[in-house]
């Protein structure tokens, strides 16, 4: 990505001036050999390392709301990706930026702190532009496909009996800052300061991909996932994969202070926290005796992380998930995570 061309105008801009002024990359890595600009990037694999894709969609309306700004929506965008490398505890190297972009906003307007966030929070994590492709569409369309590595990927399936169920971070503040973006709880909005209501909406619009938890489980998750639909949706993937039960306490869910805030307000919080989506918080599991190497792990990274609940044998013909709270009494939880189709 090239500085911002201060000789861009506010009228409309072609796709080749818009690729060539916002997203013409030179930036090259040991990985990224050859970038944007000829008709397939390069990339040269580091010996010894599984290279792991995933590709996102963001689309307005659905993903994101029509009022985001082009800061929120192209960190949203790459973080989300970055967040499925992290679950997998790979190393990002670089990525590809699919642009369906409506007319109106083929300008240097939208797209100068579009692409200088995008270009900040890569950097951030050396993950480096290597390639895309724009077009005009109706509706704002964002798909980023990133490509990382790692010796030994961490998967959905290899959570075992008696391993320890453990979640970062906390869960719910982005379903809660949805539901008050949404005009939902304006009494409870009215009571919060300026700070809590900024937390909120930092976990919703700019959440941070736990990358480095990623690499610092490498070894000690038996099974990751990243939370974009909610724990309750999500923790099926995992049981599904490894063929395990698991019983979540509810009352250990880490839970901000904002939505304990929520919580005496009188709002309901189990599903904002069980069933919300866009947390992008990492939910693993260990074994039980790597648990104070999980903390230590964890810690060095910075980043809190909360054990909710164990795996068990799976007993019935599919994998169950149950939930109790700290007394173990059963809690009849029948949300399910959030569902596209
Ligand atoms: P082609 O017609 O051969 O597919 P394009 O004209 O679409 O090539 O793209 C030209 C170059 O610009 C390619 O290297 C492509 O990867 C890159 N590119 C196009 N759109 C983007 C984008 N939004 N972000 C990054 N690189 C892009
Ligand atoms: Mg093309």
């Amino acid at each position: 990505m090239t500085s911002t061309p201060t000789t861009v105008s506010m009228v409309a801009l072609t796709e080749f001036e818009i690729i060539q002024h916002y997203f013409n990359n030179e930036t090259h890595s040991s990985f990224v050999e050859l970038g944007v600009g000829d008709d397939c990037a390069v990339f040269v694999p580091t010996i010894g390392k599984k290279t792991l894709v995933s590709v996102d969609m963001l689309i307005e309306g659905r993903h994101f709301l029509a009022s985001a700004s082009p800061e929120w929506i192209a960190h949203k965008a790459l973080a989300v990706n970055l967040s499925d490398l992290a679950a997998c505890g790979a190393t990002p190297k670089a990525f590809l930026l699919s642009l369906g972009l409506p007319q109106q906003l083929a300008t240097d307007e939208w797209l100068a702190p579009f692409a200088q966030t995008l270009q900040q929070l890569a950097a951030k994590y050396g993950c480096i532009l290597a390639g895309g492709d724009t077009t005009r569409t109706d509706i704002l369309t964002i798909s980023i496909t990133v490509i990382g590595e790692s010796p030994a990927p961490i998967m959905r399936s290899g959570a075992q009996a008696g391993d320890i169920v453990w979640v970062s971070g906390t869960v719910g503040d982005a379903a809660l800052a949805l539901a008050m973006a949404q005009d939902q709880h304006l009494t409870f909005t009215d009571s919060l300061s300026d700070v809590q209501v900024a937390h909120l909406s930092q976990k919703l619009h700019t959440p941070s991909p736990r990358v480095k938890l990623g690499l610092a489980l490498r070894g000690l998750a038996t099974s990751a996932i990243d939370i974009s639909d909610g724990i309750a949706g999500d923790i099926r993937h995992i049981l599904k994969a490894s063929d395990v039960d698991a019983l979540i306490d509810v009352d250990a869910l880490p839970l901000s202070l904002e939505l304990r805030l929520a919580q005496v307000a009188g709002i309901d919080i189990l599903p904002l926290a069980l069933s919300g989506g866009d947390d992008y918080e990492l939910l693993f599991t260990s074994s039980s005796h790597n648990r104070q190497a999980v903390l230590d792990a964890a810690a060095n990274v910075g980043v809190h992380v909360t054990p909710i609940g164990n795996i068990s044998t799976c007993e019935a013909l599919l994998p169950t998930v149950r939930y109790c709270d700290d007394q173990g009494r059963v809690i009849d939880y029948k949300f399910k995570g959030y569902q596209h189709f």
